[in-house]
């Protein structure tokens, strides 16, 4: 059995708890592998190598930063087969997939190589007499990261391609589902210069993340992940006096409205509800059509496209979505299909009897679409987390907009319309934090900022982009006077401007 462990001040760390969490093939039901669980005492020996590379790391200047930058994407870009297949082969989504994840990392690392422009600070000259005023901003010291399974290459790759380039040392605890990528991703920033000690990585459980959460030298947090968990590392974290961002679970909204382009729609709807097999924090898992005649023909062509759907192994390139994660995930998905039933939804297209041949102890579930949800279901209130379409029929714009604002989640919503004025008021008042018009999947490119509202995401600031960059440094403002002749007498009045 292949042992996968810690990286930590650029090598190889053999785990010593004596407990591990098994790393699953989702295609064959196996388990592959199994990753270390660190002890806290693992990861304070990580946090302290990160603070010795802190003192040169952050003395780097920035432009050198940037190169390490650049020469890490190279890298990333010319193993990129080599990493989508060992992605798919832990996550089971298919390969085209995981080079997707792979590339959304990438493009947060190209805005990381611009971060001697970025970080930049404010200057002005003459604020006051012979008085000057600029503000820098700093890195923060050793910082962490905890990400979920659905994506191991660009989660952690949204939040140490800022946190590093800034000047933090990193401690990532990536998803114990699949934590090869990480790893590997780790050991390239170190082929690509990154000094030993500058991103680490620590694999584990509760254990690790509540280590992570008291350790006094780590100043701030990045959770992706579920919403309990959110609310608790956010909660935990700020008690302890850290910088905490936690975003959590979501269950985003698609308004179809009677004017939309239907073929686009279908196509659009069925790769943002079941691609990956819906384990997308921005997937589209509910459909709101507005009107009966609306409903009842997206109903019909719904129907239609998922008979056309490929659920194949994840290295089929004809497959349009693989297994999900683990055994325990497939049942949870197929308990939500049967809560649904029982609650009084028409479960239209059934996919939990879905069986690939050869693969009969895969992780596979077939594509569900219910109509006639409601909102104070259960499956209509809850995150299910798979290829499950849930339609939620509305008799108005009004309606249609008041859903999503009023689910707990606020993660991504979309509109399908041709009318610019309604996608505009849409855009305008729907209480989500990330709008697509005529997108289904709006996740804002790298240079944007990434982040939901209500309980998909706690803290103030997104990730990536200038609010990545704030949140992983902090601001020092400086008055300096360099007065001609005698300095006047002492003030005990507080200096104001004249
Ligand atoms: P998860 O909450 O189970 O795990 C996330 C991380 O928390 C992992 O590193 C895990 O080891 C750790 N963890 C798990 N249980 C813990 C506990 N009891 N105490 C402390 N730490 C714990 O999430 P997941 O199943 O890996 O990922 C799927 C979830 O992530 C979904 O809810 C999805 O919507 C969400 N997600 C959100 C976003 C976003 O940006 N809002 C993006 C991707 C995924």
């Amino acid at each position: 059995m292949r042992d996968i462990q810690h990286f930590v001040n650029g090598q190889t760390l053999v785990g010593t708890s004596g407990r591990f969490g098994d790393v699953f093939n989702p295609n064959t039901g196996e388990v592959q592998a199994r990753v270390a669980l660190a002890t806290a005492g693992e990861l304070d020996a990580a946090v302290q190598v990160a603070l010795q590379a802190h003192q040169g790391w952050s003395a780097t200047n920035p432009q050198r930063r940037a190169r390490v930058m650049f020469e890490f994407k190279r890298l990333v870009e010319a193993n990129m087969q080599d990493l989508a297949e060992l992605l798919s082969s832990e996550h089971g989504k298919v390969i085209a997939d995981s080079k997707g994840d792979i590339q959304r990392g990438l493009e947060v690392i190209e805005f990381a190589c611009g971060i001697p422009h970025a970080l930049k600070g404010e200057y002005t000259e003459g604020a006051g007499p012979g008085i000057d005023v600029y503000s820098m901003r700093q890195s923060l010291g050793v910082v962490a990261g905890i990400t979920p399974f659905n994506f191991p290459a660009m989660i952690p790759m949204w939040m140490f391609g800022v946190a590093i380039a800034v000047g933090n040392t990193f401690i990532l605890k990536p998803s114990e589902k699949d934590p090869s990528v990480p790893v590997r991703l780790a050991e390239l920033m170190m082929e690509a210069g990154g000094p030993a000690g500058v991103l680490n990585v620590v694999h584990g459980d509760k254990v690790s993340v509540d280590a992570i959460l008291q350790h006094p030298d780590i100043k701030a947090v990045s959770f992706v992940g579920s919403s309990d968990i959110a609310h608790y590392v956010y909660s935990q974290g700020t008690l302890a006096g850290k910088r905490v961002q936690a975003m959590g679970g979501a269950k985003n909204h698609g308004i179809v409205m009677p004017d939309a382009d239907m073929d686009q729609v279908v196509k659009d709807l069925s790769g943002a509800a079941f691609g990956s097999a819906g384990e997308r924090c921005m997937a589209l898992p509910v459909v709101v059509p507005v009107g009966k005649k609306t409903a009842d023909e997206l109903r019909e062509r719904m129907i239609a496209e998922i008979e056309t759907l490929k659920v194949g192994v994840s290295n089929d390139a004809e497959a349009q979505y693989g297994p999900v994660v683990s055994a325990a995930h497939r049942a949870k998905i197929a308990e939500y299909i049967q809560i649904g039933k029982d609650e009084g939804a028409e479960l239209v297209v059934d996919g939990r009897d879905f069986k690939l041949q050869g693969y009969e102890k895969g992780f596979f579930i077939g594509p569900s679409l219910f109509d006639g949800v409601k909102p104070g279901m259960k499956t209509y209130h809850e995150e299910i987390f798979g290829p499950v379409l849930q339609m939620v029929r509305a008799d108005s714009f009004e309606e249609a907009l008041e859903l999503p604002s009023k689910h707990q989640y606020g993660n991504g919503v979309a509109i399908f319309t041709r009318n610019g004025r309604v996608a505009r008021e849409f855009a305008a008042r729907v209480n989500v934090g990330m709008v697509g018009i005529n997108v289904p999947i709006p996740v804002p490119v790298a240079y944007h900022t990434f982040g939901g509202w209500k309980r998909s995401a706690f803290g103030d600031t997104n990730q990536h982009g200038m609010e990545g960059l704030k949140f992983w440094t902090k601001v020092k403002t400086v008055t300096a006077r360099w007065p001609e002749g005698e300095m006047a007498d002492s003030s005990f009045i507080i200096p104001t401007m004249k």
